[in-house]
């Protein structure tokens, strides 16, 4: 049986950046399904349609074919046969995810997906609904945040090291607690701590410390050496 690794938060808590870091130190695929949603959306904006447009999302979605396969050990996003990678990290594609997402066929479009990696491979799969729905199984699962100051300034920093001056730190922030109250309020999978998760706060540790503390909860619940 293979072993499961769910890690759930919010946005900005560094989830990504910490699982891909704790999983290539165990040896686990990564599963970012953040950007499955993000390639949704990018199809969706594609087809001209509006994060509004719920309903339109829901017929539109079943034209989005997301496929994941893995290149030197990084996970790579297909839409319809086209690597995404690159272009999902948008401000416009970030909104439009948020919105499809509280969509159920669009959530029901990659359940068996990330359920399917899950089974046939050991996975580390970061999210806002794996511990309380994908993978409820998962031996081990971690609920990683940090307040929404330390998170708003870390997407901050990051946006200025891009070179991208336009936002305010302020906006950031903002743009931050609309999408956690939008991820939290959706009727279907909202984000939510899986009674049986570990709570980590991360807005004291740097990105070496919230990997070493990922790898020890691993330890202490005897699912790795
Ligand atoms: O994690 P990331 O910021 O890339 O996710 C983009 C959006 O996709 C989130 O704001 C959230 O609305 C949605 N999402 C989700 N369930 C997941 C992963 C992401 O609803 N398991």
């Amino acid at each position: 049986m293979s072993i499961n690794i769910a890690i759930d938060g919010p946005a900005g808590a560094g989830k990504s950046t910490v699982a891909r870091r704790a999983a290539e130190k165990l040896g686990f695929v990564y599963v970012d399904t953040g950007a499955m949603y993000r390639a949704i959306a990018l199809y969706l904006i594609r087809q001209g349609v509006k994060p509004e447009e719920k309903e339109v999302i829901a017929g539109r979605c079943a034209g989005a074919d997301v496929s994941i396969t893995y290149q030197n050990g990084e996970q790579v996003v297909s839409l319809n046969g086209e690597n995404v990678n690159g272009l999902i990290r948008t401000d416009e594609v970030t909104r439009m995810s948020s919105a499809a997402s509280a969509v159920p066929e669009v959530r029901a479009r990659l359940l068996d997906l990330q359920r399917g990696l899950a089974a046939k491979n050991n996975v580390l799969m970061d999210g806002r609904d794996i511990g309380t729905c994908i993978l409820p199984d998962a031996q081990v699962k971690i609920f990683l945040t940090a307040s929404t100051a330390v998170r708003a300034k870390r997407r901050y920093d990051e946006l200025a090291a891009k070179g991208d001056a336009a936002e305010t730190l302020e906006s950031v922030e903002a743009k931050i607690m609309k999408r956690d109250e939008d991820d939290r309020n959706r009727e279907i999978s909202p984000l939510r701590e899986a009674p049986d998760a570990v709570h980590l706060d991360t807005s004291d540790m740097n990105i070496e410390e919230a990997v070493e503390a990922v790898l020890s909860i691993c330890r202490e619940k005897g699912c790795i050496g």
